[in-house]
């Protein structure tokens, strides 16, 4: 048998023989390579949600107590990450709106977060 050109197995690394095309040395590699990216991608979409979930719990729990604005440095406190929002849109105004569902907020230039329901747009809007 012939060592088919350097191709390597893409889930255990060992030399792969065989048609052209095969990927992996076997059924077992196979599977094992398919089943660890879908546990891969199930971990990641969870943690996404997870901040999302954690995010929008902060935020609804600012509007519950019946403020409209939170100091960043408080929010962050709180475990709130920035960076996991589900929409961000531009404004005319060069204000940077951010959504988690339907709750959006913006920073003002104090380092305040102005939080409000998407229903609700400020009246200065
Ligand atoms: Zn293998």
């Amino acid at each position: 048998m012939k060592l088919s050109n350097n191709r390597f197995c893409l889930n255990c690394g060992l030399p792969v023989y065989g048609r052209a095309d095969k990927k992996y040395c076997d059924d077992h590699c196979r599977n094992d390579f398919h089943n660890n990216r879908a546990v891969h991608n199930s971990r990641l979409t969870r943690l996404t949600h997870k901040k999302l979930r954690r995010n929008y719990e902060i935020l609804s729990g600012v509007m519950q107590a019946g403020v409209s604005e939170i100091p960043k440095d408080e929010l962050l406190v709180y475990g709130f990450q920035i960076k996991s929002v589900t929409e961000s849109e531009l404004r005319e105004d060069g204000t940077m709106i951010y959504g988690i569902y339907d709750i959006h907020y913006f920073e003002k230039p104090n380092r305040l977060i102005e939080v409000y329901r998407k229903s609700d747009v400020p009246s200065y809007w």
